[in-house]
């Protein structure tokens, strides 16, 4: 009997959301992060001079951890359509995990931000170098404990200017859309006085929330769910960052973000007022989700596909 009881505990401990100990490396991070929204990078505009350093760095980051790139290239060029840009490139940085299965989960932040104007230079420390400190961590996670899904990390460009980076990748997916079950978005994970992460888009696919309601809150951050509702106005999310593009084509989707703080879009959004402790505890949630959804996916109703935009 005991035999059997522990065995159920083994089977019950993943949905359960027990023994997940996902906790990132705070300080590499904070370094990620520190890097990323140097004044060197002149605000990550796509198409600039900083927009290629910050290239470089992911890239770095990529080989480091050990992602694979798609046809021997973690680079993924598209034409951005704005008068913003300067060039008419601009660049998705995209590499992934192998898993058993060949449906994947499409984990994405925007590397790029809004550059410089009247002489200063818009660091973007939260939005969005956090978002991807936060991949990279998640990254360095799930190489060191295999999942069984395939999981796609995004780096996108042209968020800020229409989230372009997102449409391109779908337009041109690296693997069928059919095989893509969720995508995971990140865009401002750093900065909250109350240790509060949002988790938006459940209000569009409920078969998300139970997952979502088993995520543990850390030390310093727990997860609310909301801002997703057509009739919140401004406070509903739903089509604020790059996961709209997942939802305009029916995709499951869940986004991760902190609510508008005073730096928002401001010259201030810099290292030096992200929240160093909230952070990382913020990461780990978005760690912890990806966790659970991996060893529960192939319980979600299978999808639609295609399906139609609900609204
Ligand atoms: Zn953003």
């Amino acid at each position: 009997m005991k035999k059997i009881l522990a065995f159920a505990f083994i089977l019950a401990a993943p949905v359960l959301g027990i023994a997940q100990k996902n906790t990132p490396d705070a300080a590499q991070l904070l370094r990620d992060v520190k890097v990323l929204s140097a004044d060197s990078m002149q605000g990550r505009l796509s198409g600039t001079e900083g927009s290629l350093m910050a290239q470089e760095y992911i890239l770095k980051r990529f080989d480091e951890i050990g992602l694979k790139p798609f046809n021997g290239s973690f680079k993924h060029h598209f034409e951005i359509d704005s008068k913003r840009a300067q060039v008419e490139q601009a660049t998705n940085l995209v590499g992934y995990i192998p898993g058993k299965s060949g449906k994947a989960i499409v984990v994405t932040a925007h590397y790029d931000h809004v550059g410089q104007h009247d002489g200063k230079i818009f660091n973007g420390a939260d939005d969005n170098a956090s978002g991807v400190g936060a991949l990279l961590a998640a990254a360095a996670h799930f190489v060191k404990h295999p999942p069984k899904h395939t999981i796609i990390f995004a780096a996108w460009d042209g968020e800020e200017l229409g989230l372009q980076g997102a449409k391109a990748f779908l337009d041109n997916p690296p693997v069928p859309l059919q095989n893509i079950l969720l995508n995971v978005n990140m865009d401002m994970l750093s900065i909250n006085e109350k240790g509060e992460l949002y988790a938006s888009g459940a209000y569009h696919y409920p078969q998300l929330q139970p997952y979502l309601l088993k995520v543990k809150p850390r030390t310093q951050a727990r997860l609310l769910l909301g801002h997703d509702r057509p009739e919140q106005g401004q406070n509903d999310w739903t089509r604020q960052s790059d996961h709209y593009r997942f939802h305009e084509r029916g995709i499951p989707y869940v986004y991760f973000g902190v609510e508008d703080h005073p730096h928002y879009h401001k010259p201030t959004d810099d290292f030096e007022n992200i929240n160093k402790t909230f952070y990382p505890d913020a990461a780990a949630l978005v760690i912890d989700f990806i966790a659970l959804m991996d060893a529960n996916l192939q319980r979600l109703p299978a999808q639609n596909f295609p399906n139609k935009l609900k609204q």
